[in-house]
């Protein structure tokens, strides 16, 4: 078994705390590899470096940054499979999910890369006689990332190349569920050649790593995706510095689907949200609205669409549609939710229990009907492949019952009607909503939650942006 080490001024180094983290396969319960479970001193280690590193990170040209993003892209393209195994092992995705996580991150940084020759000031009118005002985009500093273990490897990017291409370097921390892809990351930035200290990677516990990181003064900005528990508690760990948070916190997408929707679309996109990733995916939906005249129609093709899906080991078996969930707790809260529904009155269609599968956390794909808006299945992150559905009468109380909610980031609706897409597009508060198609992002677009879902957002122009600090400068004439 691997035991491997922390990512610290362009080497791997060990850890000077003697503890190690097991890293376990979700699909069989095997152990992995180990990382270390870092200390308060390997943080100071990381910053510092990143701290060294940034003056003359910063000061380069921002299209020699690219180049180096776009070394890491093209590094990455050469080792899909590797990659997209280690994620399969390590988060229990399937291997053509993996191998399209692996591809986009590639896709994502050749994005961020493009960006610099884009990155503008601007030149304002002064109220004096000749003076010149300016205002330049600066690097922030030091960036903190900090990493769930849903998308590990493109996570990892998504911070990574709007800090470098914008002059900031950066010290991550990994989900210590998901390390292992993220040394990966570190052997191919290695072998790129990018200067020591721009890019540094602290394996460990939020409690003790991610804190150390929220904490630090010489971080300029904490970026984090994450729950709205740990967001909650960086915001309050940041506050006695005025660190700068940026937070992608949880979601639970309404899905809307009236009468005159496509039904098949709607049918197909609504399980392939519950599916894919197992539904650990925070822009998924995660409760369904149908209008009354089709809704029985509506459960019947549903259910049938999630029985019709396989689960099972990804790497045993590369035709299956999801692996299991990322661990006990996980699969605890899933299967608590679904009693608690069946308790409070709904019905299950299919699926509520473990399904087989030796070692794993293997949930059943779940249907649940009868559900109503105060029940904690529509109100919590259920980040599971269980999808509950709520019958309504018209948009108005639709559109009430999709907002009301503690979460903002995403949400759909499914309709053949322009005027009713209009309304929703103007009358649903959430970041993002997708109009008959299926929840998934795109990166020149702006991931940006409300409410509880987050402060600030990820990627496009804006998300680059979050990574920059404005300085205006007066000249006055002479
Ligand atoms: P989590 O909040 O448990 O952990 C996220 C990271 O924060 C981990 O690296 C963890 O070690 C660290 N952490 C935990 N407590 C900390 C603390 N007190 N101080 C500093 N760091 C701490 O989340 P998770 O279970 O890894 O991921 C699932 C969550 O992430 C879901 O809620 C999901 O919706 C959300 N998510 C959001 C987005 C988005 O773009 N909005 C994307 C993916 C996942």
């Amino acid at each position: 078994m691997q035991h491997y080490h922390n990512f610290i001024n362009g080497k791997f180094v060990p850890s000077s705390g003697a503890d190690r983290i097991e890293v376990t396969n979700p699909s069989t319960g095997q152990t992995i590899c180990t990382v270390p479970d870092s200390s308060q001193a390997d943080v100071d280690a990381a910053v510092s470096a990143a701290e060294a590193a940034q003056s003359g990170w910063g000061k380069r040209p921002a299209i020699e940054r690219a180049k180096a993003l776009r070394a890491i892209a093209a590094r990455i393209r050469e080792h899909v499979e590797p990659l997209a195994r280690a994620i399969a092992e390590e988060q229990g995705k399937v291997l053509g999910l993996a191998r399209v996580e692996v591809a986009f991150t590639a896709d994502y940084l050749d994005y961020m890369a493009e960006w610099a020759r884009r990155i503008e000031g601007e030149i304002l009118e002064s109220d004096r006689p000749g003076e010149t005002i300016f205002l330049f985009r600066q690097p922030i500093g030091v960036i903190g990332g900090i990493l769930p273990w849903n998308f590990p490897f493109f996570l990892i990017a998504r911070k990574v190349a709007p800090a470098l291409v914008t002059g900031n370097t950066i010290v991550i921390k990994p989900s210590k569920e998901t390390p292992h892809n993220a040394v990966k990351f570190c052997d191919l930035v290695a072998e790129t050649g990018l200067p020591p200290g721009v890019i540094n990677i602290v394996h460990g516990r939020g409690s003790s790593v991610g804190m150390a990181i929220a904490t630090d003064p010489r971080i300029g900005m904490i970026s984090l995706t994450g729950s709205v528990e740990t967001g909650s508690a960086i915001m309050a760990a940041a506050a006695p510095n005025i660190t700068k948070v940026s937070l992608e916190l949880g979601g639970k997408a309404p899905a809307i689907v009236m009468a005159d929707a496509d039904m098949a679309l709607a049918v197909e996109a609504v399980k392939a949200s519950r599916v894919i990733n197992s539904g650990q995916v925070c822009n998924c939906a995660e409760r369904v609205y149908v209008q009354r005249s089709v809704a029985d129609e509506f459960v019947d093709k549903l259910t049938a669409a999630m029985k019709a899906t396989r689960f099972g080991d990804p790497l045993a078996d590369e035709s299956v549609d999801y692996g299991p969930l990322i661990n006990q707790a996980g699969f605890r809260k899933v299967d608590t939710l679904v009693r608690g529904a069946v308790a409070a009155g709904a019905t299950l269609t299919t699926g509520g229990g473990r399904g087989p599968g030796e070692g794993g956390y293997y949930y059943q794909p779940t249907v649940l009907t009868g559900c109503r808006q105060e029940m904690e299945i529509i109100r919590c992150e259920i980040f599971g492949p269980v999808i509950p559905v709520v019958t309504f009468d018209d948009l108005d109380e639709a559109i009430a019952w999709a907002n009301d909610s503690d979460f903002g980031l995403t949400s759909s609706i499914y309709t053949r009607d322009l005027d009713v897409a209009l309304r929703a597009c103007r009358e649903i508060r959430f970041g993002e909503t997708y109009i008959n198609r299926e929840n998934f992002e795109a990166m020149q677009g702006f991931h940006a939650g409300w409410r509880k879902s987050g402060i600030g957002g990820a990627d496009g122009k804006h998300g680059l942006y979050e990574f920059t600090q404005t300085h205006v400068v007066y000249i006055a004439r002479s």
